[in-house]
């Protein structure tokens, strides 16, 4: 490990907890616009794990989970050094939007470039401050608005590091996901680091079952990597069974107005069961939602109200998609405690 650490022109010396303000871009009125940012670093040796939240500004249950972890994590405990970041896009969090000022989605536009647009600036800051100072990453979203997820990793688990970080997250579900263009996964991988996505829950909330995944997830994931003691029940217990979806697609209205669903987040399904009956207003004429495959419903929308085409119900597909369904019952039933 590097004895210097300096992020945003502030060092950070081994054994030290340090809060950094990165100073990324100015408002009109020449108010400074700064991504808050807390590194906390072991004495001794170890990785260096990101965890970020709020790339997309109104997905926030990551924000209260960031804030979390830095409870839950003491400097004098701690291996390597963890580096977290509750508010990438500040811009966008203070506003209630998923974009930054010119509608840009942040995470469309990494690397990004010293001299491009305020998304690609802002990103270009963030992977020469904080990215490619890390080994390991973890990157926090909700569903976008008025979309729920039920919570589940996204990674490239066709690299067994990056596998093996997604399992020690330990929610059930996990989707082998393609690199989006642009994004901070695609990023990251470029530069060698593995990194996972946590999706939960929607935009705009605080679910308390989705934080407390999150924070199981994040602290899991640092036992795991060696930056703190497994805890005795941990090491203990059988590893949690975690299942990887074949394939996922949504299933869209069949035809325009208001629906009331028959099926929740995270059941399991199968194919020709009713999602959801849509309606006129009268409530004369009903039209059945149907699943077109079985598997679990990982995602699904919020809002009542819908046009033919639009999509309503996430469902991945399982190889034995009994043993996942009663894994999320598990799970679930360990949030509750
Ligand atoms: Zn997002």
């Amino acid at each position: 490990m590097a004895v210097k650490l300096t992020i945003g022109g502030e060092k950070i010396a081994l054994g030290e907890r340090k809060k950094v303000f990165l100073r990324v871009a100015a408002l009109y009125d020449y108010t400074d616009i700064n991504i808050p940012i807390e590194v906390i670093r072991g004495k001794a040796d170890g990785p260096t794990l990101f965890i970020s939240a709020a790339i997309h500004g109104d997905e926030i249950n990551g924000v209260e989970i960031a804030k979390r972890v830095l409870k839950r994590v003491k400097a004098d405990k701690l291996k390597g050094t963890l580096i977290i970041i509750p508010i990438v896009n500040v811009f966008g969090f203070n506003n209630l939007s998923r974009y930054l000022p010119d509608r840009r989605d942040l995470n469309r536009s990494f690397p990004g470039s010293k001299n491009g647009s305020l998304a690609a600036r802002l990103a270009s800051i963030f992977m020469k401050e904080i990215v490619v100072r890390c080994t390991h990453g973890i990157d926090l979203h909700t569903g976008a608005v008025h979309r729920a997820n039920l919570p589940q990793i996204r990674a490239c688990l066709d690299d067994p590091e990056t596998k093996i970080l997604a399992k020690s997250f330990g929610v059930p579900v996990l989707i082998n996901s393609s690199l989006r263009d642009g994004s901070l996964r695609e990023a990251a991988r470029r530069k060698g680091i593995p990194m996972l996505l946590f999706e939960g829950g929607e935009a705009l909330r605080f679910e308390e079952d989705v934080i407390k995944s999150g924070v199981k997830g994040c602290m899991s994931v640092i036992r795991s990597l060696g930056m703190l003691p497994k805890l005795k029940a941990q090491s203990d217990k059988p590893a949690k069974k975690v299942f990887i979806a074949n394939d996922s697609s949504w299933v869209r209205a069949p035809h325009s107005g208001a629906f009331v669903a028959t099926k929740k987040l995270g059941a399991h399904v199968t194919k020709g069961d009713v999602l959801a009956k849509i309606s006129d207003p009268f409530g004369s004429e009903e039209y059945d939602v149907l699943a077109e495959t079985s598997g679990i419903i990982i995602g699904l929308t919020r809002i009542p109200l819908v046009n033919c085409g639009d999509a309503m119900f996430h469902i991945a597909t399982f190889s034995n998609v009994k043993h996942v369904k009663s894994a999320i019952e598990l799970y679930d039933e360990g949030m509750l405690l």
